[in-house]
């Protein structure tokens, strides 16, 4: 038989000095010598490149462009899509489209290049150990940005007049800083300070970073104000500073980021493939979830407790760079924010609201103009996913083509984001967060005024989720704009077909904790035939109650009691058989049985993502979770290294939705318990199983193409494994790769969805 070759299409966008520096040519020259058909072109919105090939060919091309780009030109921000490929059959150089609409363009805030790096660690130079060192091709962007156009005085570097040796270098077109907005000196630009809790100053300048370096390595907690926000940092080898953070933040047991001054120091305490690494020093630098190695110096266990991986970041501003370098450990760098509200951006705010958590503050008198925090990646099938949406990447577009509408979507609840489209680009916002408190709530008011007075862009159409509870659904409709509603795992699976540029029909998969249904009730494993602008739910999971409602977010064990009782109805409060049921109390038992018999705040739903959290509490992974998704994950890593094939009995049953059974798994999981069989084995005998139903499913659709999103997809053995069944049964998987599985892409998904249904409501 022969091989098929696997081919894909990559979608590259670059952004950053490479126009007019033969650019084009030596993509040309690449393409040619690797035998890769497809196009680049060069409009103004940055450089263009379309090229087909295998996965490994294609890596190896854009580590290519990447590294081997010609002298002069600078790469900002490279995006890459993997998609389908149309069938190219050369390469060509294509004529510039200089006809084409210029959308206000801004770029994210970038971390600082290697130019920069040499000079701040340079003695003869003028800008030593000057934490606010930046060039035309790296420095803040999104971060500064009041409005367009991007001019001095549109920044909030406007506070700072240039002297003359900054200015001669602004206004030499051959200096590396011609133009560069936040150009700044020791003579002229921002400064450091170092405070006590009350704001006293207490060093300036290099001292001030000094001293934060000396109380660090006392153990002290000192908030860092960077480049989008504030970060906590203590020293990461020191468990009680560590867990006097945690007690303060009220942050348990959720992971904490790390950042490490050298990427050697980072391959001393983790595992790093070469994608990893590659992500690790990119312009973009965000955190990068790795595996980690056992029995290293840092407090690995206070970090991320009951967690394989960590997050690691490298310094990406120059104070970072100094600071880290000074200190020579990594340091742990967490949010500089009270448990979800959003991040502090202004030194005074950040001493009102940290002055509880921070010893000390590392401060400067450069103004961040708008909060953007760390962004989170993950490697899934030798691909990046973004799991956290911010530094780096927002405002980055994803294309929609022939839009002339502008529609605002205002996401869900939690892990918000909104999006706006300006013509042929619907602009993305950087995270925001959880709509859970009054902090939060004024940050997502405010991006949206952000983001519509940016753009310049009156929106025809606001979309909110089909949840009428949600904030932003309610703040949705008071806009005074006519407001439209999407069902939120229909709005997923358009986020998805977005991203991949895929139009016509697929079988979405759409899993998640929850989620509005179209029939009123709690949805969360959901099958829908979609296509860009209307669905059908074709299948979902059989339902059950969740004893306590939203309670059962923060206690798997609820969601575990009513899938039991969903099983065997009332018996299972006899005898003491079950993890879960013993966990409460007997005064608590019977209360949850009164609730599931009269059916009293126990709304039924088909959430795959409170299945996720059921088995973990089954199999007593967990009962109570400090943090949503804590329970699924702690099943996830249960796997190990475990490998198997096997998958539990399950049945599906009905039309018109179809209905996924999975009482016969949960009966055989009872039963492995039982029989003493090792957790990693049941975890992946279920994780399988959830793979084998989406398999069955996409057969029983028949639809090749089948494109999964939602919270759950943040899991990677299921989403490798998803991807490796759907191709071993000839189907075509999608997933995300720029825009989060979970509900940070709700806000695109909206826009897309409603852009397309208008479309089609003209045509009828
Ligand atoms: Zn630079
Ligand atoms: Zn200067
Ligand atoms: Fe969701």
């Amino acid at each position: 038989m022969q091989n098929v070759k696997n081919i894909l299409r990559a979608k590259i966008i670059i952004r950053g000095a490479v126009q007019g520096v033969g650019f084009r040519p030596f993509v040309f020259r690449l393409a040619k010598k690797m035998n890769l058909p497809g196009w680049v072109i060069n409009s103004a919105n940055g450089v263009f490149i379309e090229i087909e090939g295998e996965m490994k060919s294609l890596n190896h091309f854009i580590q290519k462009v990447e590294n081997g780009s010609p002298p002069r030109s600078f790469i900002q921000s490279m995006e890459t899509s993997f998609l389908e490929p149309v069938g190219f059959d050369k390469f060509e150089i294509r004529h510039s489209d200089d006809a084409g609409e210029k959308t206000a363009f801004i770029l994210p805030d970038i971390a600082t290049c290697p130019d920069c790096l040499h000079e701040i660690f340079d003695e003869n130079n003028s800008r030593y150990l000057y934490p606010f060192t930046n060039c035309t091709n790296c420095g803040p962007r999104f971060s500064i940005i009041e409005m367009l156009p991007y001019d001095r005085p549109n920044t909030s570097m406007k506070h700072f007049k240039m002297c003359e040796k900054c200015q001669t270098e602004y206004e030499n077109p051959l200096d590396r800083r011609f133009h560069a907005q936040p150009n700044a000196c020791p003579e002229c630009g921002p400064q450091m300070e170092f405070w006590d809790a009350y704001g006293n100053v207490i060093a300036r300048k290099h001292d001030a970073i000094l001293f934060a370096v000396e109380m660090l390595k006392s153990g002290k907690i000192i908030a860092v104000k960077g480049i989008g926000g504030f970060h906590l940092m203590v020293h990461a080898g020191n468990k009680s500073a560590i867990s006097t953070l945690r007690e303060r933040k009220h942050r348990e047991e959720k992971p904490l980021a790390l950042m490490s001054p050298t990427i050697g120091l980072i391959e001393e305490h983790c595992q790093i493939s070469e994608i990893e690494k590659h992500l690790l020093i990119s312009p973009e630098a965000p955190i990068v979830l790795l595996k980690s190695k056992k029995n290293t110096a840092i407090s690995t266990k206070a970090i991320a407790p009951e967690n394989p991986t960590l997050g690691v970041m490298l310094p990406y501003s120059p104070l970072h760079h100094i600071l880290l370098r000074e200190f020579g450990f990594p340091v742990v760098a967490t949010s500089g924010n009270i448990s979800d509200e959003p991040i502090c951006t202004d030194e005074n705010d950040a001493l009102k609201r940290l002055g509880n958590i921070a010893d000390f503050f590392l401060i400067h008198n450069r103004p961040i103009v708008r909060h953007v925090d760390d962004s989170i990646v993950r490697v899934m099938a030798n691909r990046e996913m973004i799991l956290r949406r911010a530094r780096g990447f927002a405002p980055l577009p994803i294309q929609i083509k022939n839009n002339q509408k502008t529609v605002l979507g205002v996401g869900a609840h939690l892990k918000n984001s909104v999006a706006l489209s300006v013509g042929e680009s619907v602009f993305i916002s950087q995270h925001i967060g959880d709509l859970e408190t009054q902090e939060a709530t004024s940050a997502f008011k405010k991006v949206i005024h952000d983001f519509e007075n940016l753009y310049d862009a009156r929106p025809l159409f606001v979309v909110g989720d089909l949840h009428p509870d949600y904030i932003s659904t309610q703040f949705a409709k008071e806009m005074e704009k006519e407001f439209r509603q999407i069902q939120h795992h229909f709005a997923h699976i358009v986020s998805c077909m977005a991203e991949n540029e895929l139009d016509g029909e697929v079988l979405g998969v759409s899993w998640d904790g929850t989620g509005f249904g179209a029939d009123g009730t709690i949805w969360g494993g959901e099958f829908l035939t979609a296509t860009r602008s209307d669905f059908q739910r074709f299948a979902h999971f059989r339902t059950f109650c969740l004893p306590g409602g939203e309670k059962a977010i923060k206690e798997p064990r609820r969601a575990a009691i009513g899938l039991l009782y969903e099983l065997i109805g009332n018996d299972i409060f006899r005898g003491q058989q079950f993890h879960p049921i013993n966990s409460f109390s007997e005064n608590e038992i019977q209360i949850l049985g009164e609730m599931l018999r009269k059916n009293i705040n126990s709304p039924k739903t088909s959430s795959v993502g409170r299945i996720f959290d059921a088995v973990a509490a089954l199999v007593n992974i967990r009962q109570t979770a400090r943090f949503e998704g804590q329970a699924a994950m702690e099943l996830e890593f249960a796997i190990g290294d475990f490998q198997t094939c096997e998958y539990y009995p399950f049945e599906i049953a009905g039309k018109n939705p179809c209905v996924v059974d999975w009482l016969t798994m949960i009966f055989a999981i009872l039963e492995d318990l039982k029989n003493g069989i090792a957790l990693a084995e049941i975890s992946a005998k279920f994780h399988n199983t959830m793979v084998e139903i989406i398999v069955k499913i996409a057969k029983f659709a028949g639809r090749e193409r089948v494109v999964f999103s939602g919270g759950c997809f943040q899991n990677k053995y299921l989403t490798e494994r998803t991807i490796l069944r759907l191709r071993e049964e000839k189907f075509k998987p999608y997933w995300h790769q720029r825009i989060p599985p979970n509900d940070g892409g709700i806000s695109l998904g909206q826009v897309v969805a409603t852009i397309y249904k208008e479309r089609n409501e003209k045509c009828v």
